[in-house]
């Protein structure tokens, strides 16, 4: 069974249908890319998948259970923001802790749980700084620190990378793919850079005008794009 399943998903604000009937499945530990261009609904499908936003119709499931009703604190999932969103009066360590200090989680447990994501993201010189002494990349590993603390089944990205430098982009790139590897987990990343795509994926999802043009790997969706706008936009020769 399919970890996330996507069934007939839409969403209107008002009159108007962004996303307009959506099916999918996610595999466990699989690293899925939603790509498209700008206003095509990737965040909003990711912000349904999370709980922050509700659905019009349709049905999200997570491990078999219908997530519809579900809070986002419930579904077992952890999200990163392009904006890191981290709370400037705290230090790293606290910002890294707070989603677990809500959850009543016990200060050593919390230690424990924040030590062991620095690790991972090679924090753990900067534990006791405030986020304005961090660079731009730094600060985006305390994000995905945050998500990771919180040891969920799956995570979700929505374009992490997108305010940083080229030459960071390109090492975070790695570092997810070493985290992807590490965690074990699944991961739905959004993006509308196609490199992203093309290098980090297992599946890549195509959307344009709030619909699935295709869904592939990046080597399936090279060699067969099923038409001019996933040729374009994988930039394959077609
Ligand atoms: P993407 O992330 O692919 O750039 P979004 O999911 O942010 O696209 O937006 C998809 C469409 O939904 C856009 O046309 C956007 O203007 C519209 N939209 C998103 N959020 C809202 C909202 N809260 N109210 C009204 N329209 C929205
Ligand atoms: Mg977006």
């Amino acid at each position: 069974m399919a970890t996330l399943q996507l069934k007939q998903i839409v969403k209107s604000f008002d009159d108007t249908q962004v996303i307009k009937g959506v099916d999918l499945e996610v595999n466990d530990r699989e690293f899925v890319v939603f790509v498209g261009p700008s206003g095509c609904g990737k965040s909003t499908l990711l912000r349904m998948i999370a709980g922050l936003e509700s659905t019009s119709d349709g049905d999200i499931v997570i491990d078999g259970q219908r997530m519809n009703d579900v809070g986002p604190a419930d579904r077992g999932l952890a999200m990163v923001f392009q904006s890191y969103a981290l709370y400037p009066h705290m230090t790293v360590e606290d910002n890294m802790g707070f989603s677990l200090r809500l959850a009543g989680v016990p200060k050593d447990e919390r230690r424990q749980k924040v030590l062991e994501a620095a690790r991972i993201l090679q924090l753990e010189p900067l534990l006791d700084r405030k986020p304005k002494a961090l660079s731009g990349g730094q600060r985006q590993r305390v994000a995905i620190g945050r998500a990771i603390v919180r040891n969920p089944s799956i995570f979700l990205f929505d374009e992490p990378l997108s305010n940083l430098d080229a030459a960071l982009r390109v090492q975070m790139r790695i570092e997810l793919a070493r985290l992807h590897e590490e965690l074990d987990a699944t991961m739905i990343y959004v993006t509308h850079d196609q490199i992203e795509a093309m290098t980090m994926a297992d599946k890549i999802v195509v959307l344009q005008g709030g619909v699935i043009e295709q869904v592939g790997s990046p080597m399936e969706l090279y060699h067969h794009p099923r038409n001019r706008f996933v040729a374009g936009f994988i930039g394959s020769p077609k």
